[in-house]
Parts: C-alpha cells; structure tokens; sequence
C-alpha cells in the first residue's frame, strides 16, 4: 500500500510534468507569435522566390511630417517605387501626406490602426484595425492592392485567421538591418548590414518617418550601393508578381 507521503509525491512530479509542458507550449507559441517569416494561416509573403536582382524597399509607419518629403525626393532622385505600410491614426490626420506618396507613385500598405501589439487583440478589434485603415487608404483615393503588415511583424491565430478570411496577404520582410537599440544604428552600420543580408528577392524593412534619423541618412547609400551590385527596385505587389511568375515556370 501506498503511504500519503508517496501519493503526494506522486501528485508533485504530475505537476510538475504539467507545467513543463504548459512553459513548453507557451514558449513555442511565443516564438511562433515572433517568427514573421511564418504564420497559421493564409497568404505570407516575406522574399520573392526569384534568381534576377530585383529588391523591395518597405517603409513602416506614419506618415510623418518629417520623414514623407525628404523619402519622396530621395526615391524620386533614383527614380524608385517604395512601398509605405502606414498607420490609420496618422493617416486620419495627415492625408495630404498619403496623397504626396500616391502621386509620387509609390505603393501603399495598411500597417494597422494604432500600431498596438495584435497578437492577443480579439476578431472585432482586429477587424477595426485592419477595417478602419483600409477604408482610410481608400479614403484618400488610393486604388491598388492593399497588403497587411502587422506591427512588429507579430502574429498569432486570429489576426492571419481574419486576414485569411478576407484575402489579404500578409507582408513582412527577409532584411531588418535596423536594431532599434541606443547607439547601435548608425547610418553605416545600416548600409552595412542591408548589403550583408541583401540577396535576388528580398524584401527590406526600414523606418524613415522619424526624420533625420539614421534610416534616412543611410538610404541614399544604400540605394547607390545596391544599384552598383545591380539590383534594380520594384514594389511589393511586383515582387509578388514576379515571384508567382517565377514559381509557376519551375
Ligand atoms: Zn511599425
């Protein structure tokens, strides 16, 4: 017979047993939500599956006051199309800007309401997110495809489930050469990490819309210096063409 000193022991290491996997299953689902290069459900698109040098570069949030015209003279000066993944909020108060990017010729995204983690948002609120953007995009009379680049490239099962449901790709990117940590991002070190990571497809994710920030000195650089490998620039929706081109041939 069993004394109540070996039951409880029992008892303990069944705990224990449960809640190994229950960190197990949170730490997988945490890097999961993390891992922007994968998600449950529907269309990701993150690098184009392409041998010629062809790249995108993608701008994330605002716009901004500070950061819209000297991106659009800088692209206009290489005779580039970008690829803008912009907030709802700074749209709702500064469309002119949006409209600047639109007759500029560049391509627009929807990158959420509020900018706010999606990854434990419920459907309603994650359909407002994405609802109220896209309808503030169209607002300003933009006509192209609208991609969905969540905030901090974080996803779980409700956001792609509802992006699924609706057709929307999701974009993130295979290039992050910023790391957003003090003193780490000097206009150098961003060139320099782009050019070490930069291959035929890729997509690349750059802040420009807090000014004169280290992003937008460096992107002169990084323009020319990619030209002189030459890549040449396309959009996002190209790129997605292209890729789709390219994979129906294989
Ligand atoms: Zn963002």
């Amino acid at each position: 017979m069993k004394t109540s000193t070996q039951r409880q022991f029992k008892a303990i290491k069944v705990w224990i047993v449960i809640a190994c996997l229950a960190l197990l299953v949170a730490y997988t689902l945490y890097q999961t939500a993390r891992n922007h290069q994968f998600q449950f459900f529907g269309d990701l698109f993150y690098e184009a599956n392409i041998n010629a040098k062809v790249v995108a570069l993608t701008f994330d949030d605002g716009p901004s006051r500070k950061g819209t015209d000297p991106v659009i003279r800088i692209l206009r000066e290489h005779n580039i199309k970008g690829t803008f993944y912009l907030n709802g909020r700074h749209i709702e108060t500064k469309p002119e800007l949006v409209t600047q990017l639109i007759d500029a010729g560049h391509e627009i995204g929807n990158h959420s309401y509020s900018h706010k983690r999606m990854v434990f948002m419920g459907y309603k609120q994650v359909a407002n997110e994405v609802e109220s953007t896209r309808a503030l995009i169209r607002g300003v009379g933009y006509e192209g495809k609208i991609h969905f680049r969540p905030p901090y490239g974080k996803n779980l099962f409700i956001l792609p489930y509802y992006l699924s449901k609706k057709g929307i790709t999701t974009v993130t990117w295979d290039v992050e050469p910023e790391t957003f940590n003090q003193g780490e991002d000097t206009p150098e070190l961003i060139v320099k990490r782009t050019m070490a990571n930069v291959k035929p497809g890729s997509v690349i994710l750059l802040h420009v819309m807090y000014g004169d920030g280290s992003t937008l000195r460096a992107l002169p650089e990084i323009i020319t210096r990619l030209k002189s490998r030459g890549y040449d620039f396309a959009t996002v929706s190209e790129l997605i063409a292209l890729s789709r081109e390219n994979t129906t041939k294989d």
